[in-house]
């Protein structure tokens, strides 16, 4: 990392290390001086400094970060009272908050990317899926042990987990990991329930969550949630027991809803491939699942249960005008999964998202990458951004959803910031860079040397360079 005050780098790599390494042990200041600041609450400036105060935690993470300074470096160079603090210059980087990613399922993270072939029955991508998972504990401990490392890789910081569910019988052995590391959110247990599955899936749960009750508590830096899986793998009657006990317990519910046109065809006629897929695995008996082929949506099938408490819906590719009056009047938030929407050409099939008509009724939208499944294969190489939401926020832009004002900005980096916090129920202080917060992480997106006219604000979602986190406290 460049450096504009080699003398105070005293045989570490960088000032950075140098400055954390301390920060462990005694408070130190830190100034950052970047090509930008960009911050979801609305700061925008370009060039722009931060004064950051670090200070020891006496735990892990071992400092926290307390931003005294967001300016103009010349406002800064003005201030005597910060003379004394150690500089970093990061003239080709715009700094942001540590990122959120709402929804992605860790325990997949070992399988790694691969291609979706839209002419094979989906039911082939999903048999890989089944063949690939990780099975045992350590097997499952490591894959999410990776997908932290592509998540920092990405400069996130918060995360909503899916812990898959592979028999009968949830595990807790995903959320045990993400609370070990340094990462903050939410381990949704997972679980399916058609068929048989149907009558015991909630008690399953039941047990798992009395056996972890350090999990259930609102202070625990990663709380548990439930995930039933969806409306075609899930029975509302086995949905209702599930949000029961969330409700019971106090915990955050979320589940994949509305997500393609297989699960449009099963909800609203009870045909097609699902359906076929549920048959051949003995999960079809013979009245059918409640409600199922009445002629609803799948968003209208689930209307009543949204409304009877907080459930955040994953996907959503398909929604009427009336499902997403549904959404608004039941206040369901929405975790949109960009690359993984147009990865199984749902943007094609389905139409483009309509995320911001959704925004626009009142519905809070937050960004997922969903699994590394789907994300391409450039994300695990050398270099790589990880399993990044930046990457899909950079994708909306691109693509034109967003203008070049710094609040179009600021309102697009909101999705992968303070709007996840908020889905997960981290408070949204820890999010933003403005004078006063405590960030749990700061971010460095290098966005290169300025060929196009646009600003340094505007080339951190034009560009391509994966972000570096730099600070990650607690
Ligand atoms: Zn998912």
């Amino acid at each position: 990392m460049p450096t504009d005050n080699p003398q105070q780098t005293t045989g570490f790599s960088d000032p950075l290390d140098q400055a954390v390494s301390v920060a462990a042990r005694s408070p130190i200041l830190l100034r950052l001086d970047g090509a930008g600041v960009l911050d979801p609450a609305g700061v925008a400036l370009a060039p722009g400094s931060l004064v950051v105060e670090l200070s020891p935690t006496g735990s892990t993470p071992t400092y926290a970060i307390r931003v005294l300074a967001c300016d103009r470096p010349g406002a800064i160079d003005k201030a005597s009272t910060f003379a004394g603090a150690i500089r970093v210059s990061l003239a080709d980087s715009v700094l942001i908050p540590g990122l959120v990613n709402t929804h992605t399922h860790l325990d997949l993270s070992g399988v790694g990317p691969r291609p979706f072939d839209p002419s094979r029955p989906f039911a082939d991508w999903l048999s890989m899926v089944v063949r690939e998972r990780p099975r045992t504990d350590p097997e499952i401990e490591a894959a999410v042990n990776l997908g932290v490392d592509l998540l920092r890789r990405g400069g996130v910081v918060a995360v909503g987990d899916i812990a898959g569910a592979l028999g009968p019988s949830p595990t807790a052995t995903p959320w045990k990991t993400l609370a070990a590391s340094s990462m903050r959110g939410v381990s949704f247990v997972e679980s399916f329930g058609m068929g048989p599955g149907r009558a015991t899936a909630a008690a399953s749960v039941r047990t798992l969550l009395e056996a972890n009750p350090e999990g259930r508590s609102a202070d625990a830096p990663v709380r548990l949630g439930l995930s039933p899986h969806a409306p075609v793998s899930v029975d509302r009657r086995a949905f209702a027991e599930l949000a029961a006990l969330a409700r019971e317990y106090r915990l955050p519910l979320c589940t994949h809803l509305s997500e393609s046109p297989d699960e449009r065809l099963l909800i609203e006629r009870g045909e097609g491939p699902v359906r076929a897929f549920l048959e051949s695995m003995r999960l079809w008996d013979e009245q059918g699942p409640d409600g199922v082929g009445e002629g609803r949506t799948p968003i209208g099938h689930m209307a009543e249960l949204l409304g009877a408490g907080p459930t955040i819906a994953v996907h959503v590719n398909d929604a009427s005008d009336r499902d997403i009056e549904i959404l608004a009047e039941t206040g369901t938030p929405v975790i949109y999964c960009p690359r993984a929407s147009s990865y199984f050409r749902f943007d094609r099939s389905l139409g483009p998202h309509r995320y911001r008509e959704m925004r626009r009724a009142g519905v809070r939208v937050a960004i997922g990458t969903d699994s590394i499944i789907n994300l391409p294969a450039s994300c695990v190489q050398a270099g790589g951004s990880g399993l990044s939401t930046l990457d899909d926020l950079r994708l909306l832009y691109q693509r034109g959803d967003f203008g070049g004002s710094a609040a179009a900005l600021a309102d697009l980096l909101s999705m992968a910031t303070i709007e996840g916090a908020g889905l997960l129920g981290l408070d949204a202080s820890g999010f933003t860079l403005s004078a006063g917060s405590s960030p749990l992480g700061i971010v460095a997106v290098p966005v290169g040397a300025n060929r196009t006219g646009e600003s340094a604000l505007e080339r951190v979602f034009s560009g391509d360079f994966p972000p570096r986190l730099l600070l990650n406290g607690k």
